[in-house]
């Protein structure tokens, strides 16, 4: 954001020095105005990306330094105006640009004194003018300029803060839909992600690792004796359990996992790019963590996890990719709960981190 602050900055001014460059090129500009509009723009533009880069802009009330950039605009403008009348041409254009460049940040009325001053400033450079010349065509010219200025000004600020608001509206709309598309996936209790996306999660995951040839694993994970846990300290304090179990488990696992909830107190774990031996590792940490994990009170030694997993074999489909990791959990149910089941589909082998069988 910073940068593309600093580059805008950049690209206006090398486009005002551009345009003052063409009237030099015509001989309307003379070489030592051509000169100074270089020297203070390109100064100015340095100023402030100094400012922008070395962080001193944080220091100020308005740290996007909108007004002073505006003000700067202005006066250089104006000043380029007074030095070469001619340039009154590029004069509006540059002028709306630096305004609706204001509007964005600044508030309507701060705009409104800003472009009246302009205004009663644009007349002053006239009356200078007039001082300096005595030029009574140059004066009817730069006057109807002015005239000109006076009666579009107000409606261009008008309408660009309306479109100010109509900006701010739709960055407000797009924050929402984002609140709201990040909603539909988490699972309200837990706050971790839910059925909905954990499934789109692993079709996702299954295509990229077809195409790339890269190991993908699942886990499916499942609360021992739940229902008594449920029985013993109530739903609200299983509830809690839940919520925490979804905390040991999301700080064990890369920022590249998929951890959800998939219903009740069954979860998964999609790892993509991961073997099956840097899976387990993940699982048995989260199993280990889960049984000493300080549980309060009747908790305490009760809440253990029982983990399937399994290697996604290519060309599978999701749903027998889940099925061989539910079978996986169930056979560590079986095996007596607390325990890491893995399916090595090679050999047909079943190990537990509790002892291993064939299957
Ligand atoms: P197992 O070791 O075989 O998995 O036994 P279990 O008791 O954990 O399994 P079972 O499927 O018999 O019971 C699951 C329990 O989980 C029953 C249900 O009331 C409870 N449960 C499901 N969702 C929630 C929830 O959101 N909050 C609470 N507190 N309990 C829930
Ligand atoms: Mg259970
Ligand atoms: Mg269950």
């Amino acid at each position: 954001m910073r940068m593309r602050r600093i580059l805008a900055i950049c690209l206006f001014g090398l486009l005002y020095i551009g345009a003052v460059g063409i009237f030099f090129s015509q001989a309307l500009v003379s070489e030592t105005t051509f000169k100074a509009v270089v020297v203070v723009v390109s100064g100015a533009m340095g100023v402030f990306y100094f400012v922008f880069l070395t962080g001193l802009n944080q220091r100020a009330q308005e740290k996007s330094l909108t007004a002073p950039i505006v003000v700067c605009s202005l006066a250089i403008l104006l000043w380029t105006f007074y030095q070469a009348p001619e340039t009154r041409v590029i004069f509006a254009p540059f002028a709306s640009v630096t305004i609706a460049f204001g509007m964005y940040r600044l508030a309507q009325k701060r705009m409104v004194v800003l472009s009246a001053a302009t205004l009663i400033a644009y007349a002053l450079v006239i009356g200078a003018h007039y001082l300096q010349w005595s030029d009574i065509s140059l004066l009817r010219s730069e006057a109807l300029h002015w005239l000109v200025l006076l009666l579009t000004l107000p409606a261009y600020v008008i309408l660009t803060a309306r479109v100010q608001r109509l900006h701010g509206a739709l960055h407000k709309a797009g924050l929402r839909i984002r609140d709201i598309e990040e909603h539909a996936r988490r699972d309200p209790l837990t706050g971790c992600y839910n059925r909905r996306y954990l499934v789109a999660a692993l079709e996702e995951q299954k295509r990229l690792a077809d195409i790339h040839g890269t190991p993908l694993c699942l886990a499916v994970l499942d609360l021992d004796h739940f229902k008594k846990i449920n029985d013993e300290v109530g739903h609200l304090a299983g509830d809690e359990v839940l919520r925490t179990f979804a905390k040991v488990a999301t700080n064990s696992i890369r920022s590249s996992d998929v951890f959800g909830r998939y219903g009740g107190e069954e979860f998964l774990i999609v790892l993509p790019e991961t073997s099956l031996l840097a899976a387990l590792n993940t699982a048995e940490r989260i199993r280990e963590q889960v049984e000493h994990h300080e549980w309060s009170g009747a908790l305490s030694g009760m809440v253990t996890v029982s983990i399937g997993l399994t290697q996604y074999i290519a060309g599978e489909s999701v749903l027998d990719l889940f099925s061989r990791t539910d079978t996986a959990m169930y056979l560590a149910k079986r095996g007596g709960r607390n325990q890491v089941v893995v399916e090595e589909p090679s050999d047909e082998l079943w190990h537990s981190t509790e002892g291993s069988y064939t299957a």
